[in-house]
């Protein structure tokens, strides 16, 4: 099979191209950096299939950061037979510039000019005939994101690729054409592959060539001293990069016609770009976008019109029943929409899969159980153990859509890559540069593609340090812990927005990154940031298929860990809070002696602290179950609640009056807990930073393993994770509890950071 390579800038439409030729679903987000390994799929419209690799984003072929070498070698080691250098036409002369350095590689080559469709609303229009007669390979105008023109490379491509194309270069007019000249015959006879590619490299003095052909090195040397331009010195790296720009913009630039109103008009764009990016409105914009996110999706007063108008509820229209129950379906249905409030978009779905759908489905299943004479104990793992877990979880499914359909067109639109760039003035502060910021955001949805984006971060110690905050910025799987916990507040004291607490605790986890941040870079991970370049991409609506794509993968792994781990792990928690040390099989009302509960007890003490140990009496190791059985995923927190609930139920250690269906619902579930143990809402607020900013789940700490360096960086990450939730709780919940403990922290507090400035003082004495 032919071996095709996607190469180009970043964000230039690779992996949108990739996605379209392959009908793959890689993520696609709307700033530089998203892809950074490759990947492959298979292309089959060809008379031959042919495989394609998308490589990650590079400006250069020289080994500045880990996506040029990954790019460089495969397409020098791997032998490609075709190169498609993917060029954003809306950007065309610095984007030729890798073009000039792919050109020097023997493979075939073929430049798609993606982005045509921005080109041409822009009113501009380029010449490809021209430029491809300019360039030397052949040249196709394409729009990746409309599936146009795709074919017809694939086309030429495919026809090209059979043929031998030696390299060539731009620089074959300026001052340094002599001298890759000789450097490539002496390689020549040597039998280096690709020898104008290596030539230009060793005349620019690139550290891997430099060491890849030590004997050569010296011809370029003795010529270099003879050589000295005016404006670049003996810089070879810039000259070089220079001729290639000079080049460009006489030889290439002129294929492009611009609409000559345009030229000094700022764009749409730059005015946009003046509010959003807004030295001082930057931020406090963002965090307003922020909250309205979460008040869309989490709100049961949209627009707070209940509370403004006093509207009536469902009961005071008279449309319940003398027990408190729905007249009619219309009512209930009525009831997803409105209560009191209109609800906001996320709840309303919320409600309509949970009341109409999964409450119905499970209610329905449970019924066919019972009504089947099974055993007892196996009627009570089924519908307790396995239904009750599996229906905690997948009630939050649409809301967790909800906010990352949100997210998602956050990012696509190319908001979140501004963001970045107002943050880096601040996060620069606290020692890590705005391009940390881009695997933070990624951390909202799952923490490890988060992790594994800060390959991108060229320094090793900012890199280890935003792998262990990366959990703060809560994940999808947190998201029905929040929602629930939040939820089941609400509804207890009747008080407060569910909107709200989620927000507050997003920001809780996002305070709590910065700080733990700025304690590492001042101590165990002190360094310098570098310098952060990012160009802004342009903004653009989002596109649906994209928005469609980001969704389903989400949904997609979502339903699929509720049913492996989830599953299993809701199993296992069922059969060991049912069996006692001496293997005796123990009815619902005997839980509290099985196992599970007779270790958490133990443990109980630990968490003490954090508000939900020893003080919540005999239940209370139910949180203990629940903490712990969230280090292997959080989507086991409110499924263990749930499973745990219904047997508490189930055995009488709670009546269950007034929750739905014992307790199917995730907010039910936790509503259920604090019936059992009394709680308080510091214990459950602290019970959320716990969980928000602890050990985040098997696959995280593996890929935290994979990720880090070094043993003793991974080691002192664990350490990490357990440290500051332990921290964070206490903290929380002692605040919560008894307010006049917000003295003793902030007294600790100032006492560290005394300690570091001292200790920073007594280090810069030492270097001076
Ligand atoms: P990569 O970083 O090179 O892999 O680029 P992506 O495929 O992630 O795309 C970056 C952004 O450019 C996304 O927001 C895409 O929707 C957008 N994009 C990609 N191709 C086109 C195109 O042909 N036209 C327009 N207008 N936008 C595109
Ligand atoms: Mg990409």
């Amino acid at each position: 099979m032919k071996k095709f390579a996607l190469a180009g800038n970043p964000n230039c439409g690779k992996t949108t191209l990739f996605n379209s030729l392959t009908g793959s679903t890689a993520h696609v987000g709307n700033w530089p950096g998203v892809t950074v390994d490759k990947r492959e799929g298979v292309y089959k419209k060809t008379p031959e299939h042919v495989a394609i690799v998308d490589l990650p984003g590079i400006y250069s072929l020289s080994p500045y950061t880990p996506e040029e070498v990954i790019a460089r070698n495969f397409i020098l080691d791997e032998k490609p037979d075709c190169v498609i250098n993917i060029v954003d036409a809306t950007n065309l002369e610095r984007n030729l510039y890798l073009t000039t350095q792919v050109m020097e590689i023997d493979v075939p080559v073929v430049v798609a000019l993606n982005m045509m469709d921005a080109v041409e609303k822009n009113g501009d229009a380029i010449d490809a005939k021209e430029l491809e007669k300019r360039l030397g390979v052949p040249v196709v105008k394409i729009s990746a994101l409309k599936g146009v023109g795709l074919d017809e490379l694939m086309q030429r491509a495919y026809d090209f690729s059979s043929q031998e194309r030696k390299g060539a270069t731009v620089l074959k007019d300026s001052a340094l054409a002599h001298l890759i000249g000789d450097v490539k015959i002496a390689l020549d006879g040597q039998d280096v592959a690709n020898p104008l590619f290596h030539a230009v490299k060793l005349v620019e003095q690139d550290s891997i060539e430099v060491e890849m052909h030590k004997d050569t090195v010296k011809m370029v040397e003795e010529f270099k001293a003879t050589f000295s331009d005016d404006v670049f010195g003996d810089d070879f790296e810039a000259l070089v990069a220079d001729a290639r720009y000079k080049y460009i913009s006489k030889n290439f630039a002129p294929v492009l016609k611009r609409r000559e109103e345009d030229k000094f008009v700022s764009t749409k764009s730059d005015k946009a770009d003046k509010v959003l990016t807004h030295k001082i409105w930057g931020i406090p914009i963002f965090l307003v976008i922020l909250f309205a996110i979460f008040h869309l999706t989490f709100s049961e007063d949209f627009l707070y019109l209940g509370a403004i108008f006093h509207l009536p509820s469902l009961e005071d229209l008279g449309l319940l029943d003398a027990d408190g129950e729905f007249l009619n379906f219309g009512v209930k249905l009525l009831a997803c929409v409105y209560d009191g409030a209109v609800f906001s978009p996320g709840v309303i779905i919320n409600k309509l899969w949970n009341e109409i759908l999964v409450g119905e489905l499970f209610g329905w299943l449970g019924g066919l159980v019972e009504g089947s004479g099974m055993e007892a104990w196996a009627v009570g793992l089924i519908n307790n153990g396995i239904f009750e877990g599996l229906a905690a979880v997948l009630s939050f499914l649409p809301q967790i859509l909800v906010l990352f359909l949100f997210f998602s067109i956050l990012e696509d639109s190319g908001y979140m890559a501004r963001i970045a760039f107002i943050l880096d003035r601040m996060f620069r502060k606290f020692g890590l540069s705005g391009r940390s910021f881009m695997p933070m955001i990624m951390g909202f949805g799952c923490s490890i593609p988060a992790m594994i984006n800060t390959r991108t971060l060229a320094d090793e110690k900012e890199r280890t340090a935003t792998v262990r905050v990366i959990p703060f910025f809560s994940c999808g799987a947190k998201l029905p812990i929040l929602t629930a916990v939040a939820g089941a507040i609400v509804v207890w004291t009747g008080a407060g927005n569910a909107d709200l607490i989620t927000f507050s605790m997003y920001l809780l986890g996002i305070v709590s990154a910065i700080l733990a941040v700025l304690l590492m870079r001042n101590t165990t991970l002190r360094g310098d940031t570098p310098p952060f370049i990012m160009e802004l991409p342009a903004y653009h609506a989002p596109q649906f298929k994209n928005l469609m794509i980001h969704l389903w993968d989400k949904a997609k792994h979502f339903v699929k860990k509720a049913f492996t781990i989830i599953l299993a792990s809701t199993i296992i928690i069922w059969l060991f809070s049912h069996f006692s040390f001496a293997w005796k099989f123990l009815e619902d009302e005997e839980i509290d002696q099985s196992i599970l509960a007779q270790i958490s007890m133990f443990l109980q003490p630990l968490f003490t602290p954090l508000g939900f140990g020893s003080q919540l009496g005999a239940n209370g190791w139910v949180f203990v179950v629940a903490a712990i059985a969230g280090l292997i995923a959080k989507e086991n927190v409110i499924a263990t609640f749930s499973t745990l609930a219904a047997c508490l139920i189930a055995g009488g250690a709670i009546s269950g009056a007034g929750l739905e269906v014992e307790a199917e619902d995730g907010i039910d579930a936790v509503r259920a807990m604090i019936d059992a143990t009394g709680i308080g809402v510091p214990g459950l607020i602290a019970f959320i930073a716990f969980n928000m900013t602890t050990i985040p789940c098997f696959a995280a700490v593996a890929t935290a393993k994979a990720e880090l360096g070094t043993k003793k960086a991974f080691n002192n990450t664990l350490l990490f994770w357990v440290a500051a939730s332990y921290v964070i709780a206490s903290a929380v919940y002692t605040i919560g509890a008894f307010p006049w403990t917000i003295a003793l922290w902030v007294v600790a507090v100032a006492a560290v950071v005394v300690c570091i400035v001292l200790r920073n003082k007594n280090l810069a004495k030492k270097g001076a």
